[in-house]
């Protein structure tokens, strides 16, 4: 275990604003909104933005639950991402070791995200006080990014060139775990088929209708089949969101499937996609209906840069683990009660660190470079990374085992030891942020490094030019 130290100056400019951050994750985390609806989220940001005397832009990439803050002069640029959008069907009573959702409309803050903005936000406000101090050229960017789940926000927000004069970008997620991201996540797209047949009766004429859900079976079918043919880490999911209609004596006229595809890295991704739509193609030859194929997100992979990971990793030395205490510990054991000793066991596998009983918080810093067995997902960070050199922290805020997407987590997002995590997320994200500012070859050498890792397929936008967010209306109370 490392031992605790205070030798990096940022820190002391992030401790002595943690209790306004702290009460902004809470205010986030007790108005948790989806997908482009942050309305009231993004303005707890940037009135956070203004009050610490960022110069704000907001509406970025059209997107009005977008914002940037700016500080310094000249210089660098260097963005801290954050993210505060909640998921649906989350909700819970904070602090509570049992299902218990709050009265309302069902969301909650089951990734952390809440967290995630704040610190973000805190980081990038500790190196703006420490540029003002030190007098140093430099310029640091908040990003308050919103629909991380399934939205891509960054992904517009890169495609419209949020991040072109960017040097590097830091960020970070709540984790079970404290460590440098080692990039692993999967570039992946969304698309709506929509099948249209005829309608008929489906006993007096059944031989003059043609099913759209019948041509969505045997999309499915022909997809269950590919799987032996793709490679083992690409994966394909799919929903049927609207199956045609309810009544089983009708031939169902319109249908829609959407489909998840995910793929290692974007040549793949594309290669995938294009066999999905083949099969696609094959399900409305045999059906005799139309189909159409509308992109609805996509992001890519994420990349990874070893001298800022390098930097991060130095940073983590100096700062340690998160200091956890007993009561954190006490509330922490009461969660992984209601976890089974397989997500307990997993959650230490996929890190690769031998499980220790009695210790339901990570309060070290994890060693680099262990054989884990990742659980991957995908991420719209992908796309950032593919723009500039990027790099990530994951800090344990919650208890060892809590798995990603749960009540759990919502439940751990406002406790004490959610605050120290943040505390601490925001530390690591601002001594690598000044480190880079600081160190002139670091930045020549992440450059160096991205541009040796995008050589040889550059980044394309996997999202087509015709889509667009789907931004969701403004609600009358956040006028
Ligand atoms: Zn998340």
């Amino acid at each position: 275990m490392t031992e605790l130290t205070n030798s990096d100056p940022i820190w002391a400019y992030a401790d002595a604003k943690k209790q306004a951050f702290c009460d902004l994750a809470d205010r986030v985390w007790e108005t948790p909104e989806l997908c482009y609806g942050e309305y009231r989220s993004v303005a707890e940001h940037t009135r956070m933005l203004h009050e610490q005397g960022f110069r704000v832009t907001e509406n970025v990439a059209g997107i009005p639950t977008a914002v940037v803050g700016e500080a310094g002069e000249g210089g660098p640029v260097i963005a801290i991402l954050g993210e505060y959008d909640a998921l649906p069907g989350l909700s819970q009573e904070a602090g509570v070791a049992e299902p218990k959702p709050l009265p309302g409309n069902g969301n909650g803050h089951g990734c952390g995200h809440n967290l995630l903005g704040s610190a973000a936000l805190l980081a990038a406000t500790a190196v703006k006080d420490w540029l003002a101090a030190t007098g140093r050229k430099g310029r640091v960017r908040y990003y308050g990014c919103p629909a991380e789940e399934g939205g891509a926000a960054k992904s517009f927000m890169v495609r419209a060139g949020a991040f072109d004069d960017v040097d590097a970008a830091i960020t970070w997620h709540p984790d079970t775990f404290t460590r440098v991201w080692e990039p692993l996540s999967l570039a992946n797209m969304r698309i709506d088929f929509t099948f249209t047949g005829r309608a008929s009766h489906a006993s007096a004429a059944p031989h003059l209708g043609r099913s759209a859900l019948d041509a969505i079976e045997l999309m499915n079918i022909g997809a269950n089949y590919m799987r032996e043919h793709m490679p083992s880490d690409a994966r394909v999911h799919y929903a049927i969101l609207d199956a045609g209609g309810v009544a089983p004596n009708v031939v169902q006229a319109r249908a829609t499937v959407r489909y998840l595809i995910r793929s290692k890295e974007l040549p793949g991704l594309f290669s995938l996609i294009e066999r999905v739509r083949k099969i696609a193609d094959g399900a409305a030859l045999m059906t005799e209906t139309q189909v159409e194929a509308k992109v609805v997100s996509a992001v890519s992979n994420l990349l990874a840069n070893t001298p800022l990971e390098d930097a991060m990793a130095a940073a983590f030395e100096r700062l340690g683990g998160v200091p956890f205490d007993a009561a954190d510990r006490a509330f922490a054991a009461k969660i992984q009660a209601t976890l089974s000793q397989n997500d307990i066991e997993s959650d230490y596998a996929s890190v690769g660190v031998p499980v220790e009983e009695g210790k339901p918080l990570c309060d070290y810093v994890v060693p680099r470079f262990l054989k884990g067995e990742p659980m991957v997902g995908s991420t719209d960070v992908g796309d950032v990374s593919w723009k500039v050199p990027l790099v990530q922290a994951l800090v344990a805020t919650q208890a060892i085992g809590t798995p990603g997407h749960s009540w759990q987590v919502t439940a751990q997002g406002k406790m004490p030891a959610a605050h120290k995590g943040m505390l601490h997320a925001a530390k690591i994200m601002a001594a690598t942020a000044v480190e880079a500012i600081s160190d002139e070859t670091l930045l020549a050498r992440a450059k160096q490094d991205f541009l040796a890792r995008t050589e040889k397929t550059p980044y394309v936008c996997p999202m087509p030019p015709e889509v667009q967010p789907p931004l969701q209306p403004r609600p009358a109370e956040a006028a």
